[in-house]
């Protein structure tokens, strides 16, 4: 077969064919710069995670201090170190779970499958080794990785990839009946129902009123656990640090990402709440065998705990209700003006649907062409995930070019 001569980099959801990618080479708060120069806002935070900006001094540092301190060391049994201690305790303080515990690992799609495993191994602890299902929704984006894979609502990304793994069942978006009755059916089989506040990669769709509070309920009413993916959500994009606050909602598992560090080291994990850890922790001869290499890495984690630290010293948290506003806004006067077909969102993460017959990556494209990067996702959707510390100037740079795209 000829194979094509193609950059030797394969990339992350692209096509393998394709090698003509924009090479971004520099960034500056919420802006990038590719190699020719060319300035683009970067309205999606790269890729849902940069929410205290690029090209920061202060994460330089904090990252280079940690790093001729000690760079990386094992966390497996009998190690720790100080920055890991100190980012799970934060973050524990934070979250909206009983009695908190942290698990780290490096990404979002890990995170994920870490809250799958302890959610089912607490399952077995606690005598239930009958509770394997895990639940979820259409248009759910959890990850890449087996475990996140099998439990999307997004079937493009799992065609191909097959066999997923058994006993996931995904129901229909915001369908609390349906999953009463699968509770109904098969409460006593349910290991755990994970679930976005709000699902990003699948559109920007926020749940109904309601939604999350009925998930609690029958998690509750039956012994499952509910798992919040916070990937995109948690660190300020909804205005709190867990966006499980914002809907007043307390989960089991948080899994989280991105936001943590803003992508300056890769760093993901899991908050694992007080019904989750108890069995676990109620045999002193349990091992919990499950771990990555990074799992607590001291420079993620060093990174982790200065991206925290810049939340709140700039209160990255209020800000996010100003970017949100100002940018629902915009899309909300395109929606009037009939150039988009709906615009949907909350707090500082938001879409909108374009008309039929408009395709969403030419529109990407056209908007690219005039210095803002969006993100094109289904068949009709653009997404826009500003960094927190985007200035109105630059925001309203991001409508224009919209408008001027769709016009
Ligand atoms: N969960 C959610 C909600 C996400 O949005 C993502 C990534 O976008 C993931 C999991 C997977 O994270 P990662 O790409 O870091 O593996």
């Amino acid at each position: 077969m000829a194979v094509m001569a193609v950059d030797r980099f394969l990339h992350p959801f692209a096509r393998p064919a394709k090698d003509d990618f924009v090479s971004i080479v520099r960034g500056e708060g919420a802006m990038v710069y590719d190699g020719a120069g060319n300035a683009y806002v970067d309205a999606m935070a790269s890729l849902w995670y940069c929410n205290i900006g690029h090209g920061r001094a202060d994460m330089a540092e904090a990252v280079a201090k940690q790093v001729r301190t000690l760079e990386a060391y094992s966390c497996f049994d009998p190690f720790t170190n100080p920055p890991a201690d100190e980012l799970a305790d934060l973050l524990a303080t934070w979250a909206p779970v009983a009695d908190p515990r942290v698990f780290f690992t490096s990404s979002g799609s890990e995170a994920v499958d870490s809250a799958i495993k302890l959610a089912r191994i607490a399952q077995v602890q606690a005598g239930h080794p009958e509770r394997t299902l895990i639940v979820s929704r259409t248009f759910g984006y959890h990850g890449v990785t087996y475990g996140g894979l099998s439990a999307q609502g997004l079937p493009p990304n799992q065609a191909g990839f097959g066999p997923l793994l058994p006993d996931f069942v995904n129901l229909p978006n915001h369908d609390l009946e349906a999953m009463a009755n699968l509770f109904a059916e098969r409460g006593d089989e349910i290991a755990a129902v994970i679930t976005e506040p709000v699902q990003g990669a699948g559109g920007v769709r926020p749940p109904l009123p309601g939604y999350l509070e009925g998930l609690r309920r029958l998690c509750d009413q039956h012994g499952a656990f509910l798992i919040m993916d916070e990937v995109i959500c948690a660190f300020g994009r909804l205005g709190h640090m867990f966006a499980s606050d914002f809907y007043g909602v307390r989960p089991d598992l948080i899994s989280f990402a991105k936001g943590v560090t803003s992508g300056y080291v890769p760093l993901g994990g899991v908050v694992v709440g007080g019904a989750v850890r108890e069995p676990l922790e109620a045999d002193a001869g349990f091992w919990l065998r499950h771990g990555h290499t990074y799992s607590g890495h001291p420079t993620a984690c060093a990174a982790g705990l200065e991206a925290m630290a810049i939340t709140v010293r700039e209160d990255l948290l209020e800000q996010s209700k100003h970017v949100g506003d100002r940018l629902a806004a915009g899309l909300r006067s395109l929606l009037g003006d009939g150039l988009v077909a709906e615009a949907r969102g909350e707090g500082a993460v938001w879409a909108v649907a374009l008309h039929e017959g408009q395709d969403p990556v030419a529109m990407r494209d056209a908007m690219l062409g005039r210095g803002v990067i969006t993100r094109a996702v289904g068949t009709d959707t653009l997404t826009f995930c500003p960094p927190l510390v985007a200035t109105d100037d630059q925001l309203d740079q991001i409508i224009d070019a919209l408008a001027v795209s769709l016009g």
